[in-house]
């Protein structure tokens, strides 16, 4: 990483406040941040990773003291759940207040908040004295970053800096929640599992058939996290790969994968939290080998594998769109 994109949490903060964009560590993936109230700063985000302005973005807050800056009303149940997995990796979908712009809630009255796990992205966020709106620090639709040599090799040459906080401890993206009254919907599964939700509030809406271009949940696009690479998600892994050079991408270590060219194991012990932290690493160095197509194995649907298996889904459809054309390997 070239040093002049290296920032403190000062340098951070200083550029935040002057509508730059920085990429900040969190316990999820990187975030792309930019002043959450200053709506210039805001475009940036979405000219930087080409992220059409119909796809809201999170707002991060540093304590929950800071809520009232940007929801209008939280209700009782989100009073709860923010009470139970804050700072964490859960997203709140409830009322906006008119101090944040449309842009960031894409016209949407309700805005995703967010109190993230990391120290280093709260000190910036105090620092900053303001919060910020914050995707993936990933082009619009590509493999999330959980390094920060992921967010350069992806879009350093857009963005101002970079603070490394290491690698990502979740490692995949927060659960999010939209909370209407006594009504909670999931609008993407993440790094809070529903059954423990669900042992808090009861049962969670969750539709089977996410609204692939409504404007209620876009980030629910049928394609996104997707790597350069053909991939397919397969229950059982073929004994003869389908492409010349295959990786895999898998749980555990199979008894048997001598015909393929790479392989990533998430976690020898089989734990989906481990996985789930693995996950977009492992992805990003299939991605960079050189392959012809990835095989992933999917989940058990359970706990965050719910969450792995969404990525998947999604990872796959674009290859699913250009079955027959050549692997795209372009940049
Ligand atoms: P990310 O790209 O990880 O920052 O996640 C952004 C996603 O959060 C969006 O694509 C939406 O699915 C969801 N989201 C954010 N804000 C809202 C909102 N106001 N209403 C509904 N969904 C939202
Ligand atoms: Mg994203």
């Amino acid at each position: 990483m070239s040093l002049n994109q290296v920032l403190t949490v000062e340098q951070a903060a200083i550029l935040l406040k002057a509508g730059r964009l920085v990429a900040l560590p969190t316990e999820t993936v990187y975030g792309l941040a930019a002043n959450a109230f200053d709506p210039i700063a805001v475009a940036k985000i979405f000219a930087a990773k080409d992220r059409p302005f119909f796809d809201p973005l999170i707002v991060h807050i540093a304590d929950f003291d800071w809520l009232p800056r940007v929801v209008r009303d939280f209700p009782t149940l989100a009073s709860q759940l923010a009470k139970r997995f804050w700072p964490g990796p859960l997203t709140l979908v409830v009322p906006k207040n008119d101090d944040i712009p449309d842009l960031v809630t894409s016209g949407l009255s309700n805005v995703g908040v967010r109190l993230p796990d990391h120290e280093l992205m709260r000190q910036v966020l105090r620092k900053a004295g303001v919060p910020v709106a914050a995707p993936s620090a990933n082009p619009f639709g590509r493999l999330s970053p959980t390094t920060a040599e992921h967010v350069r090799s992806q879009i350093g040459h857009r963005i101002d800096g970079i603070l490394d906080g290491g690698t990502c401890r979740v490692g995949i993206e927060s659960t999010i929640l939209q909370v209407e009254g006594n009504r909670v919907t999931m609008l993407r599964p993440g790094g809070v599992a529903l059954e423990e939700i669900e042992q808090l509030v009861g049962k969670v809406e969750y539709p089977a058939v996410t609204p692939a271009e409504s404007p209620v949940a876009p980030g629910m696009l049928a394609s996104h996290y997707s790597p350069r690479t053909p991939l397919i998600v397969v229950d059982a892994i073929p004994s003869t790969p389908p492409w010349p050079r295959t990786g895999l991408l898998c749980l555990q270590m199979p008894d048997e994968v001598a015909a393929y060219s790479g392989v990533e194991v998430l976690s020898d012990e089989g734990d989906l939290v481990i996985a789930a932290a693995n996950f977009f690493q492992g992805l990003h160095r299939l991605d960079g080998a050189g392959l012809d197509g990835i095989v992933a194995v999917r989940f058990s649907p359970q706990g965050l594998g719910r969450a792995l298996n969404d990525r998947l889904t999604r990872a796959a459809h674009g290859t699913k769109n250009r079955a027959g054309e050549q692997s795209s390997s372009s940049s």
